[in-house]
């Protein structure tokens, strides 16, 4: 495979860099096999995380026990945080399967992600009153209304109900304080209560349940519901007989959506191989040593490992021989992951857009064609490994599911790599075909856009009923 993409990218044409490239290769392909025994080991984590606190996997239960009927309907707040923007949205159900949306964006500050808890959520409180004037004009009811919220808030929660759980660590560059083991929705309550906002918090939503569930809201068969972006996640439908582990009523339930947190796989049994420069990020992380799974295929991540691939090439004297790596390219997180697509998508002779990238961009002072061909060949071995492992994961999910055999399940995802990252999906679908064969047919990746809100929404009117 990535034999193919090193020639996509044009042959280097010294043997020293054919030989370079060829130990690269040895790092970061996955072979068949090796995914098949990636599948394997994550079926038995799931397995011990259905009944087990503080596993590899925390397959936490959501509280959410059914899908969207698509009747639901009224006008219901959210607010989607943990990806790269923070929106505020309003969907209205219409009770037949149509919503209508408005919504807010909001860039965070690092300096808001990495400050005091409260500050976090006072900053949320004051987006949602702006969202208010940004829509006072079609907005049926203002900000003195009575609203019900759904807050998808993408990251490991404890969940003890369907409106209260607390957040076990925090992923993706967060770290505000007084935040972990303390309850997201009061901490957000708190804060509107500050603000003087009339809002009721409803549910408390991870974004892949969130988007499992809007999607079934139009697609019934929808079975699983996955973020391939800024982190990385899965949540599927589990028999309730199956999450030993809960200790809820279980009367008239059959069964439970699970967000997987899948993110923290590989952390204590180690499937999957891993090279220096992955070790090397994980040193640099706010929790090293875990969070292994997100950190291999998620967007916050793969630009950086592609940098420090280069500026160790570099400092080998096997990249950019005739003048060195850059001030530019020693900085952390200095090659952002839209690079990676922008890079794999050149095709053109000269690699004019590889040569833009890292001269201007980057301020490298030189680069020659064959530098370019081996920048292309590392972000094709990188993000062709996210997407064979995010593949991996779902034919664990799929496997435990038991869908295989028959036609129909939809496995809806979200995120930046699945939507715009070329070949993202086509490199998962042979990844899938490879280990499952023609039962891979009967698997549906399908893109969802923006499900987490609405999905949080439809949980707040199914929290009401
Ligand atoms: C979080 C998950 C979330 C995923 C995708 C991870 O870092 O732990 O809760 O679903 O990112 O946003
Ligand atoms: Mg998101």
């Amino acid at each position: 495979r990535s034999e193919r993409s090193i020639k996509e990218a044009g042959p280097p044409q010294t043997p020293h860099h054919v030989h370079v490239l060829s130990q690269l290769q040895d790092m970061f392909e996955l072979s068949t096999s090796q995914l098949q025994r990636i599948v394997k080991q994550m079926l038995w984590d799931m397995n011990r995380g259905l009944e087990k606190d503080n596993e590899a996997i925390k397959m936490l239960p959501t509280h959410v026990c059914h899908l969207p009927k698509g009747t639901e309907a009224g006008s219901y707040l959210a607010l989607d945080l943990g990806g790269t923007n923070f929106r505020v949205c309003v969907f209205t159900l219409d009770g037949k399967g149509g919503v209508e949306t408005r919504q807010s964006k909001f860039m965070i500050a690092d300096a808001v992600k990495t400050s005091e808890g409260a500050a976090l959520f006072d900053f949320i409180a004051d987006c949602v009153k702006q969202f208010f004037v940004d829509h006072q004009d079609t907005l049926s009811n203002g900000v003195n209304h009575k609203w019900k919220l759904g807050f998808c808030f993408s990251f490991p929660v404890n969940q003890v109900s369907i409106n209260e759980g607390s957040l076990l660590v925090w992923t993706k560059g967060f770290t505000a304080s007084n935040v972990v083991g303390e309850n997201a929705v009061k901490l957000l309550q708190d804060a509107f209560t500050r603000k003087s906002l009339n809002i009721e918090v409803s549910a408390l939503v991870n974004d892949t349940t969130g988007t499992l569930m809007s999607l079934a809201y139009s697609k019934p068969s929808t079975c699983a519901g996955m973020i391939l972006g800024t982190g990385s996640n899965c949540a599927y439908i589990e028999k309730i007989e199956n999450i030993i582990k809960y200790k809820g009523s279980r009367e008239g339930i059959s069964e439970m959506l699970i967000n997987m947190e899948w993110g923290g796989f590989d952390d204590t049994h180690i499937v999957i191989p891993r090279t220096k420069y992955d070790y090397k990020l994980d040193s640099d992380t706010p929790t090293p040593g875990t969070w292994t799974f997100e950190q291999l295929i998620s967007g916050l991540y793969l630009g950086e490992i592609v940098r420090i691939v280069l500026s160790d090439l570099a400092d080998q004297g096997d990249l950019f021989e005739n003048c060195g790596a850059s001030p530019e390219l020693k900085k952390k997180n200095a090659f952002e992951t839209a690079y990676m697509s922008k890079i794999e998508i050149d095709n053109s002779h000269d690699l004019i857009k590889v040569k833009q990238i890292l001269e201007v961009q980057l301020g490298i002072k030189h680069t020659t064609l064959i530098d370019r061909r081996i920048v292309k060949s590392v972000c094709a071995l990188v993000g062709t490994r996210s997407a064979r492992l995010a593949a991996a994961g779902v034919a664990a999910v799929v496997t435990k599911m038991n869908k295989l055999a028959t036609p129909g399940c939809i496995v809806g995802i979200d995120g930046s790599l699945f939507e715009l990252y070329p070949n993202y999906q086509n490199r998962m679908r042979s990844a899938l075909v490879e280990m499952l064969g023609m039962c891979a047919d009967n698997i549906t990746l399908e893109q969802a856009r923006d499900g987490s809100g609405q999905g949080a929404a439809l949980i707040a009117a199914l929290a009401e009923e």
